[in-house]
């Protein structure tokens, strides 16, 4: 028997970067009084807060005591404690670092052409400082979600980019995410230093988890944990997952 679900969130959990569904949200609530429950992504704590926590249909103290938020690909810790989000641990990268990764990226992307400033929307920004990880997002935040699918279905473009910074900064690590997004950190940054972080705070281990994610296959920003030897469900959309998570809440 499993007692941790992790979950990947974008295009797992959600409709990539908007908030969870009716249905995920339930299902999720339902999850908390059964398991530990470990969204771990990409995004800032603020996008946890407004795509799941906030979507959660008044969920207990309890409840809520179940859910570890690994934000920034788990390089950000925060618990439910005392009636409020509490930050547990943080590694954030150097302002140097940032700085690099952040030229490195636009330079790869302008190189490679697919540096569509023209596309954004005001205010927006393509490259952005998640503190932990630097993350590029082709059309920006703001952008329309047909708009983000259409960009690159097949990851073609952002596999471009990233050979192209590869080739500048070798030292950081490029993955692809989302639907037009690429995350770049310091080498074992990603999802392994969260889920390794998740074991030693909830002290479990590597058997007790069941992960899900839509990026598994090799270069993926979910096949790290393939590799931990974590159990995975792969799934396409977050209809997937609630089919999965009803199968389970449904043999409990
Ligand atoms: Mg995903």
């Amino acid at each position: 028997m499993k007692k941790v679900l992790a979950f990947d969130i974008d295009q797992t959990l959600n409709v990539a970067k908007t908030p969870i569904t009716d249905e995920i949200a339930s299902l999720l609530t339902k999850c908390l009084d059964h398991f530990e429950v470990c969204p771990i992504s990409g995004q800032k704590f603020d996008q946890f807060l407004i795509q799941i926590v906030d979507r959660l249909p008044n969920p207990t103290t309890e409840q809520l005591s179940h859910l570890h938020l690994f934000v920034a690909q788990g390089t950000q810790y925060y618990r439910y404690q005392d009636n409020k989000w509490q930050q547990i641990y943080n590694y954030p990268l150097t302002d140097e670092q940032v700085q690099k990764i952040s030229n490195t990226l636009e330079q790869a992307a302008k190189e490679s052409g697919y540096w569509e400033e023209d596309k954004l929307q005001p205010g927006d920004e393509i490259i952005e400082n998640r503190l932990s990880q630097v993350t590029f997002s082709a059309l920006g935040q703001k952008a329309s979600t047909d708009a983000k699918y259409a960009w690159d279905p097949d990851c073609k473009k952002r596999e471009k980019i990233v050979a192209r910074a590869k080739e500048l900064s070798p030292e950081f690590d490029y993955e692809i995410g989302g639907t037009t997004s690429i995350n770049a950190i310091t080498p074992g940054m990603n999802k392994v230093f969260g889920m390794t972080h998740l074991l030693e705070e909830l002290d479990v281990t590597k058997e007790d988890i069941l992960y899900f994610g839509d990026m598994t296959q090799p270069g993926g920003n979910d096949y790290p944990v393939v590799q931990m030897g974590i159990d995975t469900i792969t799934v396409r959309n977050h209809e997937d997952t609630a089919y999965a998570l009803k199968g389970i809440l449904g043999i409990l």
